[in-house]
């Protein structure tokens, strides 16, 4: 009799642990395979190394079809166009369907530079999002330090990813300081946040003295409750607005390189479909990561829907980040595994935020239990400590994608994190 089948969409950082975690745990009992839109990994938080030359994007690439083979894990990097979940089946680019029994949806964010005129790679700003996209960068950066011009760094207005803009901030004024033209390079930092270190959770610990002090410390400028109007080649023209939401002031800030993390959205391949995702096109969950409308879909990563932590004058999202990511695999990996079994689904996601942010010569780090406040953690610290903990993440993590091994990699993070705290006080 032929096995149940499980699919999972998307091979970024979600649906790669996912898949391996989903196979360990239904073993034997359901078919799993994966749906990508590429035959590789790519270590997404490694990005704003990439766009400084502190990498080269082939250290973040795994090849994904040989550890799926070795993982019996069925895979395709053809692609979904469109999800028909009332018919429990993906039609691929090809044009091609793969039927399931149960789904799981981890394709991640679609980045909505269109929301804004003259905005993105393919406008007049570049992107860290994607791999592709920071080695592209890494061009123009190589023409700011030789041809020094102001930079301005940030997020747009209802953008949810805010850590890798602090990093990146930081990133170049610390490699700019090395290749001795920091002098005659001004860095402004605009964001939608309501202050520097909200990060879209309310701030974590002291985020907030910490990034504004590191930004003092670096001679990086900032403009807060910001909202972008457009962008042209040179200068982007942004507005500042009030607590009452009014515009305050309007800023013209000319550039030689700016990158904004975008608004993000759902995919094409989900975005509409009614029950399964919101107006925005995340995908719809319940306590047990599955959508109420069809129960055999689960979803997880940045593609879920997840409300604000609070109202802001200008619209901030909450982050979705790797810790948070994990357990969300975690809980539908055992929640499938009771669902063979013939039991109803009974775990849930801790939902807890870790995040290390990296500046080149030091960093922040953060820990948030829960993630929306008020938090039984929340512990945030900084120092040279963290640059090392990021590059030791980053090959521990590959390690294991490289390796199909499925562990609570954040988990481990965390507690070594917490731990390494711990004994510093002493
Ligand atoms: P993704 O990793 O984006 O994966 C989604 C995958 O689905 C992609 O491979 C995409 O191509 C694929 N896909 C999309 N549509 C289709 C389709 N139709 N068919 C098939 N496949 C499809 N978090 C942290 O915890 N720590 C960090 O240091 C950190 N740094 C970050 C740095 C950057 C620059 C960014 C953008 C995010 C960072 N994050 C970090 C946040 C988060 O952990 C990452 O965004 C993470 O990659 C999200 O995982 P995901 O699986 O939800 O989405």
């Amino acid at each position: 009799m032929a096995l149940p089948k499980i699919v999972v969409l998307g091979a970024g950082l979600g649906g790669t642990i996912a898949a391996y975690e989903i196979a360990d745990a239904v073993k034997g009992r359901a078919e799993v395979m994966v749906v990508s839109n590429s035959e590789d990994y790519w270590f997404v938080p490694s990005n704003p190394w990439v766009a400084v030359r502190m990498r080269e994007p082939e250290a973040l690439r795994v090849e994904l079809r040989p550890v799926m083979e070795r993982k019996k894990i069925g895979f395709t990097s053809v692609g979904a166009k469109r999800v028909h979940p009332a018919e429990n089946r993906i039609e691929l680019n090809d044009g091609t369907d793969v039927s399931y029994d149960w789904l799981v949806i981890a394709t991640g964010p679609h980045l909505a530079f269109d929301e804004i005129e003259g905005f993105g790679p393919d406008a007049n700003t570049v992107s860290i999002c994607e791999t592709h996209h920071a080695h592209k960068a890494a061009d123009l950066f190589d023409r700011i330090v030789a041809d020094p011009k102001p930079v301005v760094v940030g997020a747009a207005q209802g953008a949810s990813c805010f850590g890798p803009a602090y990093e990146f901030a930081m990133l170049l004024d610390t490699e700019l300081k090395k290749r001795k033209v920091r002098d005659r390079v001004p860095i402004t930092f605009v964001t939608p946040e309501p202050y520097i270190g909200h990060l879209g959770l309310d701030g974590v610990g002291d985020t907030k003295a910490l990034l504004e002090s590191e930004m003092r410390d670096r001679h990086i400028k900032w403009v807060t409750n910001s909202r972008v109007k457009s962008v042209e080649p040179g200068t982007m023209h942004i507005e500042e607005v009030g607590e009452d939401g009014a515009v305050k002031k309007e800023h013209s800030l000319d550039f030689g390189l700016a990158m904004l993390m975008p608004p993000f959205r759902g995919v094409p391949a989900i975005h509409g479909i009614e029950g399964l995702v919101n107006p925005r096109g995340f995908v719809l969950i319940d306590k047990h990561q599955r959508n109420p409308a069809f129960p055999n879909v689960f979803g997880l990563g940045v593609c879920v829907a997840i409300p604000p932590t609070g109202p802001t004058p200008v619209p901030v999202g909450v982050p979705k980040t790797g810790f948070m990511i994990e357990s969300m695999v975690t809980a539908i990996a055992h929640n499938l595994s009771d669902l063979l079994d013939g039991k109803e689904p009974s775990w849930e996601a801790s939902w807890n935020a870790i995040c290390l942010a990296d500046f080149g010569d030091g960093g922040v780090a953060f820990v948030a239990q829960p993630q929306i406040p008020p938090r039984n953690t929340n512990w945030s610290s900084s120092g040279k400590w963290v640059h090392l903990a990021k590059i030791a993440f980053e090959k521990y993590f590959l390690m294991k994608v490289r390796r199909g091994e499925s562990e609570p990699f954040y988990e481990k993070l965390a507690l070594q994190v917490m731990g390494v705290n711990k004994l510093r006080d002493r």
